[in-house]
């Protein structure tokens, strides 16, 4: 980092909830799903602990979407290092003058319309932080552009929302809503802005851009490393649906994990929607290609942890235990991890209704075994050294109340098993079902939901504490802070418990 006072041309920011000094995926999970309810005093300090920046305004960690951003610049443009700088919202108004021509914004969820999040607001008062910081990032972004003419993109895994729905301060503040990969149409779209040429208002690319992606130039948010892009499964509520899978080339990732180590990041993030995919054209896993990679990340020595985001019930299904048991050791670096846990979407035990709302997840088993390959992968995953987390969606369309009861069931087979089950209500992704109203939510809940999604938060309140706990040992939180989260979980698992009492009441009510 330096100290070096610098006029760049191009500025990229993320929102403030992903511009903070997380060390594990739950930290940043927990987060990003808080409201207004949790003072500001706590979020910004304890919470989502502010990013240190150098004098030059650069912050030592921003998204790995961010350092994407940079890379692209960097190689498909003139522009230079000292042109382009990665800031925090803390930092961004001394970085603004009449040198800036392109403001770069990211944000994961900038509208709270996120499945997760809508999930959250639908139980609990108050405004979503994401939603929050970014509108704050936004307005004061708007009032430096008024003075200095720049133009402002906005991109991030959630940028899909400003082209969806309305909200005023993003329609004043933001040119160019840039949604997907960038490296293909990105960087000429810069190029043209700084010229100050005519651009389209709304970009979305669908390609995954895989052989374009360059070698990040500085530390990642979590260090997340990513592996592959895109999924392709057609899930309808999904950004990556129609994302064909693409593989990033090994050096690439080994470059990527070194600029993160040298940053100083010792516990790193894979970043794919199917892990066990790595290398494959195919819904079939390809064990050698995966096991090459591990092999080379194992040579970066100086890593103490790595965690596993998503992987795809039946990717791990076509896995023998011993590939697995293989691939559980080659995870290991200096910091074990007695909960390695992976993210898989189970949606419903109904395979038909999974089939029919996520078309190629359920591919190559048939949609009538579903329930017993999620039975019979959730206990691989246990024999052989992982620990299950997995989510469900309430109200997806056609569900019915045996698809509920039916799941429930799933539920109750999985609480005695190495498993968390996080429930997450539908959230329509597409325009013409945002019109017609498909959210799911609180005031749509039945009694049966509401003892299916409660039975998963009692299964999750004895173990999620467990998990996180030992990631964070392994990502290497001091005991001391670790407490401190333990002490904040508690006090949410009553506010949950008594959300719970009231919303029965008033179901029973609304029924009699
Ligand atoms: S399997 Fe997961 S990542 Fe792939 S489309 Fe479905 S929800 Fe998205």
């Amino acid at each position: 980092m330096s100290d070096k006072k610098i006029q760049p041309a191009v500025v990229l920011v993320a929102d403030r909830t992903l511009s903070a000094d997380y060390k594990i995926v739950f930290e940043g999970i927990f987060a990003t799903m808080q409201t207004t309810q949790v003072p500001e005093a706590a979020m910004r300090h304890f919470v989502s602990p502010k990013v240190k920046v150098d004098g030059a305004g650069r912050a030592a960690v921003v998204p790995l979407g961010l350092r994407r951003v940079e890379a692209a610049l960097l190689k498909y443009t003139d522009l230079t290092a000292d042109d382009i700088v990665c800031t925090t919202p803390e930092a961004l108004p001394g970085l603004l003058g009449p040198w800036v021509k392109v403001v770069g914004v990211s944000s994961s969820d900038p509208l709270g319309q996120g499945m997760s999040n809508t999930t959250t607001t639908s139980f609990w008062d108050g405004e979503l932080y994401t939603r929050l910081w970014t509108r704050q990032l936004l307005e004061g972004i708007c009032e430096a552009k008024d003075k200095w003419g720049f133009k402002v993109v906005g991109g991030g895994a959630g940028a899909w929302q400003w082209d969806r729905y309305d909200d005023e301060v993003a329609d004043k503040c933001i040119d160019v809503v840039f949604e997907g990969y960038f490296e293909n149409a990105g960087p000429q779209l810069f190029e043209k802005l700084i010229a100050g040429d005519q651009t389209e208002s709304y970009i979305c690319e669908d390609g995954t851009a895989d052989d374009k992606v360059c070698s990040i130039a500085g530390a990642s948010l979590l260090g997340i490393v990513e592996l592959s892009r895109g999924c392709g499964r057609g899930c309808k509520f999904c950004t990556m649906s129609r994302k064909k899978m693409g593989h990033l080339p090994v050096d690439t990732i080994i470059s990527d994990l070194e600029t993160n180590v040298a940053a100083g990041v010792r516990s790193v993030v894979s970043g794919s929607e199917d892990f066990f995919r790595y290398g494959s054209d195919t819904t079939k896993p390809d064990f050698d290609k995966l096991c090459g990679l591990l092999h080379e990340m194992q040579k970066i020595k100086e890593l103490s942890f790595m965690q596993i985001d998503h992987g795809n019930i039946t990717s791990v299904m076509q896995l023998t235990d011993d590939e697995l048991v293989e691939i559980r050791r080659l995870l290991t670096w200096s910091r074990r991890s007695d909960y390695l846990w992976v993210n898989m979407g189970v949606e419903s035990a109904n395979g038909h209704l999974v089939a029919a709302n996520c078309p190629g997840k359920v591919a190559p088993c048939r949609p009538d075994d579903w329930e017993d390959v999620v039975r019979q992968t959730v206990d691989k995953m246990s024999r052989t050294g992982f620990f299950s987390v997995v989510s469900l969606v309430l109200g997806l369309p056609g569900e019915t109340p045996d698809d509920v009861a039916r799941t429930y069931k799933l539920v109750k087979y999985l609480e005695k098993k190495d498993a968390v089950i996080f429930p997450v209500f539908y959230e329509p992704y597409s325009v013409h079902e945002i019109k017609e109203g498909k959210r799911f939510s609180v005031e749509k809940m039945r009694a049966d939901h509401l003892q299916l999604y409660s039975t998963c938060y009692e299964v999750n309140f004895r173990k999620v504490p467990l998990l996180f706990w030992d990631n964070q040992r392994a990502g290497g939180v001091s005991w001391a802070r670790r407490a401190a989260m333990r002490v904040l979980g508690k006090t949410e698992v009553r506010a949950w418990r008594k959300k719970f009492v009231k919303i029965g009441k008033d179901i029973a009510q609304r029924d009699s």
